[in-house]
C-alpha cells in the first residue's frame, strides 16, 4: 500500500518510523493468442503485436497491484493450462486477456469452469461483453481471476471496471470505487439499443456551466471501435450512456466514472 504525504507526515508527527500496511495484491498478467508477437520482434505474416499486456500492466500497477508478467500463451489448452497455474501459484488476482469471445479458441472459460468457478461469462455492456469472472482455489486460498476481452478497448474498459475496484479493494482502500461525477455532452452521442455503453471522454471544468455555477463538459474522443486504443488515449472519464433508442442530445446531463485526472 501507497502512503500519501499527508499520512508519512502524521506518522513523522506522531513520531512512527513503522507502522502495518496492507500487502499489495499481487497481480498476474497473461496474453493469450497465436498471432501475438513481443513489440520489438519482426512481425511475421498474420501477427500483432501484444499490446494488452503493456496496458494492463501500467494499468494494474496504477491501481496498486504488485505485477508478474506471465508473458503470452498461445492457442493450446496445455500452454494456456502451463500458463494460468504458473500465474495462480503466484498471484492473488490473474488477468488474461483474449480467447473468451465465442470461436473454437476461446479456451478460457472451459479451463476455468474445470479448475474453478466461473460467476459470469458475459456482461451486457458496451464495450467488453464477453468479460469472464471466475475465483479458483490454489493451495489453500481463493484466488481471483478476471479473464478480459482480447479487444485493446475493452480489455482495458473491463479492467477499469471490475479489476482495478477488486485489486484497491485487497489493497485496504476504504473506497475502492472510481468517483462518479454528473457532466453535460459537448454534442449528441448515439446510444446503443442494446447494451448500456461506457464511452470515452475527456472531462474538462467549464465555470460558464449551470449560470455561473460551473460544470464538467465531456468531449468524446472520437470513434469508439473495441480496437481502437486511441480512444482511450485522452480519455479521463468513461460516461455512462443508457441503454436506448436514437441520440443523446448535446447539453444532456450524464454520470461520468472518473478514471484520469482532470485537465
Ligand atoms: P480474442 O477474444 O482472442 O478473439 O481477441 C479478440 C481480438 O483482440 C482479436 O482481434 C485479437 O487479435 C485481439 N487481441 C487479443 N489479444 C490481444 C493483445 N494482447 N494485444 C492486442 N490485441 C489483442
Ligand atoms: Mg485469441
Amino acid at each position: 500500500m501507497r502512503l500519501g504525504a499527508a499520512e508519512l507526515g502524521l506518522l513523522a508527527t506522531a513520531g512512527l518510523t513503522a507502522v502495518s500496511v496492507h500487502p499489495a495484491p499481487r497481480v498476474a498478467v497473461l496474453s493469450t493468442g497465436d498471432e501475438l508477437a513481443e513489440p520489438g520482434a519482426k512481425l511475421a505474416p498474420g501477427q500483432i503485436y501484444d499490446s494488452n499486456r503493456a496496458t494492463l500492466i501500467a494499468a494494474a500497477t496504477a491501481a496498486g497491484g504488485d505485477v508478474i508478467d506471465l508473458g503470452i500463451a498461445g492457442d493450446s489448452p496445455d500452454a494456456l493450462e502451463a500458463a494460468v497455474q504458473r500465474g495462480l501459484e503466484r498471484a492473488d488476482v490473474l488477468l488474461t486477456s483474449g480467447g473468451v469471445s465465442m470461436g473454437n479458441l476461446d479456451l478460457i472459460k472451459p479451463l476455468l469452469d474445470r479448475i474453478g468457478v466461473v460467476h459470469f461469462g458475459r456482461l451486457r455492456m458496451k464495450p467488453g461483453k464477453p468479460c469472464t469472472f471466475a475465483t479458483v482455489m490454489y493451495a489453500g486460498r481463493q484466488r481471483l481471476v478476471f479473464a478480459l476481452p482480447g479487444n485493446p478497448v475493452s480489455s482495458l474498459v473491463t479492467f477499469y471496471l471490475l479489476g482495478a475496484p477488486a485489486l484497491r479493494q485487497l489493497a485496504g482502500w476504504r473506497e475502492p470505487r472510481w468517483p462518479r461525477v454528473q457532466v453535460m455532452l459537448s454534442q449528441a452521442l448515439p446510444l446503443d439499443a442494446y447494451r448500456p455503453e461506457y464511452h470515452r471522454a475527456a472531462i474538462r471544468w467549464d465555470a460558464t456551466l449551470h449560470a455561473g455555477s460551473g460544470g464538467f463538459v465531456a468531449e468524446s474522443t472520437g470513434n469508439q471501435a473495441s480496437s481502437r486504443l486511441l480512444s482511450m488515449r485522452s480519455a479521463n472519464a468513461l460516461l455512462e450512456l443508457p441503454q436506448g433508442e436514437g441520440i443523446l442530445a448535446a447539453g444532456s446531463m450524464v454520470t461520468a466514472l472518473l478514471i484520469g485526472e482532470i485537465a
